[in-house]
Parts: structure tokens; sequence; C-alpha cells
């Protein structure tokens, strides 16, 4: 009996000299989950002020997240891993492609063998490999999106409307979330004095969208996570402010939950010296690590077919957007 004890001690010992978790405690707490990390700008597009520069800042922010959601089994990705600037179109086909890889496994996980199913994976993949165009191709494809060139007056191009479509399934809305990360600026001349963090969200009752679309699936849980967050960010130091509906483009050419978060204003002293603060990012991301377990922690869907909801009208679209999309790629090309 005493030497089972002892290997026993002696095995946890050895694991532990190897920074191997002993007891798998929340290691797995985000197991399934997929967070799309979005730094925003890069070198080109970035903003400096007074020694800040934004899009440093927020690679680096993202960086420090990132590992941390890892370890605790989450699966991340990052529209942009280094200064290098990435364009939108690029940034919202990537996320369009990481979720439409996530409903195409669960419909592969619950094939079996039925005509509609694989009538299904073949329009995931045509409408993967559109994103694909994208971004090898993002200026050449802009106009597949709502604002380049603007017109207000044009509804959603009929393949972006099916990928929304696919991301109504509550998959999505219980395994996905999008964060784009900046810090914000007041307009000139510049009021130091505004300070403070505020988040946006897409809306459906944005005017300006009304005639683009207006049946985004999402934005009760994007409104969720921004309160959560928002709170989060209060206890680091930079003051919780508003939570608002926008219509940027990062939060809008995709139909997942997704903020865009004012990580506090760069213009203000106190605001930026924190940002520029390499322990203050750590005590930041911790935040955003404890605000995305709370925003899954009610959630017990896994991420699994909701088959009925997914091959809902897709088998009568199908032909309709092979035209549409072979049409619209000679458009492009
Ligand atoms: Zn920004």
């Amino acid at each position: 009996m005493y030497r089972k004890v002892i290997v026993f001690l002696l095995i946890i010992i050895l694991l532990s000299s190897f920074n191997i978790p002993v007891f798998a405690s929340n290691a797995n707490v985000l197991y399934g989950k997929v967070v799309i990390l979005d730094a925003g700008h890069g070198v080109e597009t970035t903003n400096f002020f007074r020694g800040y520069d934004e899009q440093a800042a927020m690679l680096a922010l993202a960086h420090k997240i990132k590992p941390l959601l890892e370890a605790h089994g989450a699966t991340v990705h990052l529209t942009r891993s280094t200064p290098a600037n990435v364009l939108l179109s690029a940034r919202v086909a990537m996320a369009n492609i990481w979720s439409l890889d996530a409903l195409k496994r669960t419909v592969e996980q619950n094939s079996s063998g039925f005509d509609s199913i694989l009538g299904t994976l073949i329009e995931i993949d045509r409408l993967i490999n559109i994103m694909g165009l994208i971004i090898k191709n993002p200026q050449a494809y802009e106009s597949f999106f709502f604002n380049t060139p603007f017109s207000p007056s044009e509804p959603i191009h009929p393949d972006l409307e099916r990928i929304f479509e696919l991301q109504s399934n509550p998959v999505i809305a219980d395994n996905f979330l999008f964060i784009s990360l900046h810090s914000n600026a007041t307009a000139i001349p510049i009021n130091t004095a505004v300070h403070g963090a505020d988040v946006f969200h897409i809306s459906n009752e944005h005017p300006r969208l009304s005639d683009y679309y207006s049946n985004y699936s999402h934005v009760e849980r994007s409104i969720e996570f921004s309160e959560i967050l928002l709170d989060y960010i209060h206890e680091t130091g930079i003051q919780r402010q508003t939570v608002s509906p926008a219509n940027f483009f990062v939060i809008r050419e995709h139909n997942l939950p997704a903020v865009l978060v004012e990580n506090g204003h760069h213009t203000n002293t106190a605001d930026r010296t924190k940002l520029m603060d390499d322990e203050y990012l750590d005590r930041l991301a911790f935040a955003y690590l404890n605000a995305i377990i709370d925003f899954f922690s009610d959630i017990n869907t896994p991420l699994t077919l909701f088959l009925t909801d997914l091959l809902h009208s897709s088998s009568t679209r199908i032909r309709y957007n092979i035209r549409s999309t072979w049409f619209h790629l000679r458009q492009l090309r």
C-alpha cells in the first residue's frame, strides 16, 4: 500500500517537473471553441500617436491572448500574425473559411451517405473556394463586399448571403467568436481628456444596411460578449464606456458572433501609457481570457451537426448558386 502511494507521488512530482498539468482542472474549458483574433491595421495603415503604434500594440495583444486561449483548449486563428498589412476583404474571407470549414466537419462527422449531405458538402467547398480566391487576390474581389465601391442600394451578393445562412447555424452561435482589436482616437482637434474602452457590434437596425442585409443571426450573442468583456477590461484600469451598434467591414461581411473592441483611447495619456506597457498587455490578455471563458461557460452545445438546419433549403438553392458563382467569377476575372 505504501509503495503504491510513493509511486503515485513520484509520478506526480515527475509530471510537475515537466510542467504537465497533473489535474486537468479547466485545461479543456474552451475545447471545441473557435476564436478569431483580428489585430487591427498593419504597418501601412496604422495610427501613430506620441510614440504609440496601434498595429504593433494590437498585434502584441493578439499574440498574448492566443496562447492563453489555446492553453484552455480553444482553437485560435489570427487574421494577421505579422506587422504586414492584410486587406479587410482578406480578413473576412479568412473568417468565412474558418467557419465554413467547421460546418463542413460537422456535416462529415454525421455523414450517412445521403445525396443532400453530399450536396451540402459540395456547396460549402464551392463557397470556400470563392473565399480562397478573395484571399489570393483581395483587391480584384473587393466588389464582392458592401462598401468597395460603397453602394448602399445594392443587396448582398447571393453567394455571401448563402454563407450568412450557413453561419446562422447554432453551431456557430455556440462555438465561434470574432474579435477585432483596436485602440481609439478622438476626432481632430484631439481631446486628450476622452478615455476608456468601447465595443461595437453589428445591428439589424442600422440604416445603411437596410438594403444590404438586415438578418444577422448573432447580434444578441455579440452584445452579450461586449458587456462581459467591458467589465473585465474595466478591472484592468481602463474605464468601461459604451457598447454600440456599427457597420464596420470586419463585423459586417460575415455572420459570426463578432465585436470590434477599442481597447482604450491612445490619445489619452493614462490609457496610452497602459497600452504601451507590456505588463499591462499581459493583464489585458487575461481579461480577454476570462471574458471568453464566461461567454462560453453557459454553452453546452458541442461542435456537432444540426443536420436539419444545415440542409434546409440547400438542395433547392444549389443549382442557382452554381450559376451565379460562374457568372460572378467571369465578371471579376
Ligand atoms: Zn484602429
